[in-house]
């Protein structure tokens, strides 16, 4: 999970944590709520287990980019270079698969 932090504070390396009433807080004092956060698209925010506000992947973008790999290996065999289109394929599902766990593990499910 990747941190999210603070926009207000100067240097923008606030941590936010969770409070009780579903809102935010940087060490600073600034609040945040789920509408002021705006992530790209293919991110989701999670809370990990200590409080701290991040995103990480949407799983369900992680299990396509894992789907397209798995047709990109079948597909290496028809490349000029078939050990390097395996190996990029390989690469490219493991990625997915790192994603996928990182959501998982923050409690986010597809
Ligand atoms: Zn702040």
């Amino acid at each position: 999970m990747h941190a999210i932090t603070c926009g207000t504070c100067a240097t923008g390396t606030g941590t936010l944590r969770v409070l009780p009433n579903r809102t935010f807080v940087c060490p600073s004092g600034h609040q945040l709520t789920l509408q002021d956060v705006d992530l790209d698209d293919g991110h989701v925010w999670a809370v990990d287990a200590s409080g701290v506000l991040g995103y990480v992947v949407n799983p369900a973008f992680s299990l396509e980019v894992i789907a397209e790999a798995i047709d990109d290996l079948a597909a290496s065999g028809d490349c000029p270079d078939p050990a390097y289109a395996a190996r990029s394929a390989l690469d490219k599902a493991l990625g997915g698969c790192l994603e996928f766990v990182a959501a998982r593990r923050a409690g986010v499910v597809a």
